[in-house]
């Protein structure tokens, strides 16, 4: 039997390596605009921490990864995002 091994990405906040996931993804999709967990484009991947979910920078980050300007729609649905992806269970790996 052969294992697959998981993929990893990076969280655009602590910079830490996890399994894909386990991470919140953002994509910028080339037609469709600014999508969660789907997409095809630019992606961002945030852990689920409260430290990264709640990190004051963490817009400017994910404008910075994505290369784009966010809109405040998007603000807000990224935040209701966070709340929703919060009510899971968290895992501390600090
Ligand atoms: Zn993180």
């Amino acid at each position: 039997m052969k294992q697959k091994s998981p993929v990893m990405r990076i969280c655009i906040s602590c910079r830490k390596t996890y399994n894909r996931k386990d991470l919140l993804k953002i994509t910028k999709d080339h037609n469709k605009g600014i999508m969660f967990h789907k997409g095809i484009g630019r992606s961002a991947y945030i852990c689920k921490s409260k430290k990264c979910y709640f990190d004051s920078k963490i817009k400017k980050k994910l404008q910075k990864a994505l290369k784009t300007d966010l809109k405040p729609e998007f603000i807000e649905i990224f935040e209701k995002e966070l709340q929703a992806t919060m009510t899971s269970p968290i895992r501390e790996y600090n």
